[in-house]
């Protein structure tokens, strides 16, 4: 249970410039771990690379100094293929624009992560899962709705149900709470920690929003960590 779903040593990131321009080093991070089974808040305020950090994890964004492992895979010596698989199977990621897909119904937004990767959600019964999530989340009056018409928090929790599908080892919450009024924010942070307390997922949510902290175990502010 306490092996490290995060492990980063000496990890340097600058984005790619023209051959003219040096990169500026957006994130050098000499050490950051998150257990399994962990709910950590990174805070820090806009432009300092908590999207970016974050991509990294993911596997979006390639890094090729330090070493950064997830869930028992060191990033730099795996292809991009084999990191989209690793992030397909066992990562939910939330994003601050929920990046709903507008011609599924709510169901099938659900649900296409286990479309995707067949692998993700594997010996349990993905539509049974999906149809517990609505409910949970509060959703079930609004089902036959496109997913366009239903308001920004209702999205909100569409798009953490997609995440929470399949029973993904790690969930990855990128400001998910930025465009939400203070009553979905509340709702939408209840649902994903009552979550979080029936399957201990590893939990690394991001925010500027600094009073989010008392929801999870530890909160890391990213200047601290982020040595640039
Ligand atoms: P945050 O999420 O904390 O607001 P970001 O990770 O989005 O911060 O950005 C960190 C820095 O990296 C910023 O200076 C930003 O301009 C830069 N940056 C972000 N994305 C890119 C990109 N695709 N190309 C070049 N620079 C980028
Ligand atoms: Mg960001």
């Amino acid at each position: 249970m306490n092996s490290p779903s995060i492990l980063i040593k000496n990890l340097t990131f600058s984005y790619q410039k023209s051959v003219a321009k040096i990169a500026p080093v957006v994130l050098n991070i000499e050490d950051f771990q998150v257990d399994y089974g962990e709910k950590v808040f990174l805070y820090g305020p806009s432009g300092y690379g908590k999207s970016t950090f974050l991509n990294i994890l993911a596997g979006v964004l390639e890094t090729k100094i330090g070493s950064v492992n997830v869930l028992n895979n060191e990033l730099s010596k795996i292809s991009q293929a084999q990191r989209d698989h690793l992030r397909g199977e066992n990562i939910g990621y939330i994003f601050q624009i929920f990046n709903l897909i507008p011609y599924l119904n709510i169901k099938e937004n659900i649900i296409l992560p286990c479309l995707i990767n067949k692998k993700r959600g594997l010996g349990i019964n993905i539509y049974e899962q999906a149809d517990q999530l609505i409910e949970t989340l509060g959703l079930t009056d609004h089902i036959h709705k496109n997913v366009t018409d239903l308001s920004i928090g209702q999205q909100q929790r569409v798009a953490a149900a997609r995440a929470l599908i399949g029973n993904p080892k790690m969930i990855i919450a990128d400001e998910p709470t930025s465009s939400l009024d203070e009553n979905n924010t509340i709702e939408f942070m209840n649902l994903l920690l009552s979550e979080w307390e029936k399957r201990k997922f590893t939990l690394l949510f991001v925010s500027h929003d600094i009073r989010l902290k008392n929801y999870f175990n530890r909160a890391v502010s990213l200047s601290e960590i982020n040595k640039i």
